[in-house]
């Protein structure tokens, strides 16, 4: 792998983010550490990357904001180029349709479609410069199977996976990998609410996943071992959907 081993990871203070941050700078990536608010558990997973031996730069922004992305990113892009974009911020507003309200539904498309937008534009412009790059988006199950009572985040995550192939075909000529993936049930504290017996039940391996069982994929796919895969989406759901 050449020049910068940075990883850029959105929604890292918590859960898969998280998970994902530790697993790349496992793997020798200095961290950027997106998140929204949460600033000291952003702070406890930044000591946990330098306690690695990497760096760790903390970055709060709301991906959904255009504007926040931008005063945020630009300054670092100008001095650097990430290798590795991580697309992961994002929570779930579940509702049934019929009463679902206008937030609900913006609210759940901002943060995963327009964050994607806003951030990843930024970040590959960077990237064709440098004619490499990996990005990898966290979709989920409900993107690809749908999911009653999440047509908001259903329709959000599709749109993220439609997202990444056309992406992976735009940008391929530039040597820039465009992934997904789409993890089914896992324990974080999206989840923690979830009737897990019940659930446990709907899938075939019986339990739910953990965020490092994600975040070794996503290491995979920024790994120098992933060059040949684009346009993938990769499932992390114990067989809930094949
Ligand atoms: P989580 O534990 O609730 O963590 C969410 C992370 O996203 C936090 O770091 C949060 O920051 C950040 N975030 C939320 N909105 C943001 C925004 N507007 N701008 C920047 N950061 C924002 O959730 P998780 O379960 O790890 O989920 C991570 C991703 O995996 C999401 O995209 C989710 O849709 C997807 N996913 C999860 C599951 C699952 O079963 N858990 C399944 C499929 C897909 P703060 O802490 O600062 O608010």
């Amino acid at each position: 792998m050449e020049s910068d081993r940075i990883a850029l990871v959105t929604g890292a203070s918590k859960g898969i983010g998280a998970a994902i941050a530790l697993a790349l700078a496992r793997d020798g990536f200095d961290v950027w550490l997106n998140y929204r608010a949460d600033q000291a558990s952003a702070n406890a997973v930044a000591e946990q990357v330098r306690s690695l031996g990497r760096e760790c730069t903390p970055l709060q922004f709301d991906v959904s904001d255009r504007e926040q992305t931008r005063a945020a990113m630009a300054p670092l892009l100008e001095q650097r180029t990430p290798w590795a974009l991580v697309n992961n911020a994002g929570f779930a507003r579940d509702a049934m349709f019929f009463w679902m309200s206008p937030a609900e539904w913006s609210d759940v498309l901002d943060v995963h479609l327009n964050g994607f937008f806003h951030i990843t534009q930024l970040v590959v412009a960077a990237m064709l410069r440098q004619r490499r790059g990996r990005v990898v988006n966290i979709a989920s199950t409900s993107g690809q199977a749908g999911m009653p009572g999440q047509v908001n985040y259903a329709a959000a995550k599709g749109g993220l996976i439609s997202a990444t192939r056309a992406l992976a075909q735009e940008i391929a000529p530039r040597n820039i990998l465009v992934n997904a993936v789409s993890p089914g049930f896992i324990k974080t504290t999206m989840t923690e609410e979830l009737p897990v017996e019940e659930i446990c039940k709907r899938i075939p391996l019986g339990r739910m996943g953990t965020a490092e069982e994600v975040a070794k994929v996503v290491s995979f796919l920024c790994s120098d071992a992933a060059s040949y895969i684009t346009g993938q989406v990769i499932g992390v759901n114990g067989g809930i959907h094949m």
